[in-house]
């Protein structure tokens, strides 16, 4: 768990390469669908474009859509869900779960991070303007297509994703925490420190790849 901008899919990704795990993203399966103008894409396109979330109907039947495809022997990690209580019981309720990643971002490092976004409007490779620079300004190093912001990256749509976020995590968090599966990283470190304490606290092999 963690807002936008912590680095959760990065995380996700790394630990899912490493073990085995199935990496489902439920903010990937939406784009997706955005991208493919299926039927739930123009769905969720809507929604976003005022600066929500997509509610708890439509995440719910695509989690357990997904998950009911059985691909993930080892387990799987999951990113974007449970994103409050009510899913949270859900998924207490159909899964064994091991733990709970909460990646800490505070405010206005999200601000930061998330409004530096960048992505390509051709051949959609993302860009960050403090870390992934392109080599020329707006162009994608890649395609030269020209580099554009997501419609729901802007300062109004982000604040009021921040306040829901806050609002619905908190008592996901708690309900999390009374089985004392909450184990909270510290989201401004480095990905590769980040990366280092999860393993750690989870008693996992260390990890030696690159990012
Ligand atoms: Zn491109």
């Amino acid at each position: 768990m963690g807002i936008q901008g912590s680095g959760k899919g990065t995380q996700a990704k790394l630990l899912a390469e490493d073990f085995q795990l199935e990496h489902i993203s439920v903010g990937d399966i939406f784009r997706w669908n955005v991208q493919h103008h299926t039927k739930l894409g123009a769905q969720v396109k809507r929604i976003m474009a005022d600066g929500h979330l997509v509610d708890d109907d439509l995440v719910e039947a695509v989690v357990e859509a997904r998950l009911a495809e059985h691909d993930w022997n080892y387990g799987f990690i999951i990113d974007g869900f449970p994103r409050n209580a009510r899913q949270a019981e859900f998924f207490l309720e159909s899964y064994d779960i091991d733990g709970v990643i909460n990646l800490h971002l505070p405010d206005g490092d999200v601000m930061r991070r998330v409004l530096a976004r960048r992505l390509c409007s051709q051949c959609g490779l993302d860009y960050n303007l403090i870390g992934q620079r392109p080599r020329r300004p707006d162009t994608c190093d890649v395609c030269g297509g020209a580099l554009v912001a997501r419609d729901d990256d802007n300062p109004e749509a982000l604040a009021v994703r921040l306040a829901q976020y806050h609002e619905e995590t908190k008592p996901l968090i708690e309900i999390f925490e009374r089985k004392e599966f909450v184990a909270t990283f510290d989201a401004t470190r480095s990905v590769e420190e980040v990366q280092a304490a999860i393993r750690e606290r989870f008693s996992l092999p260390a990890w030696t790849g690159q990012t």
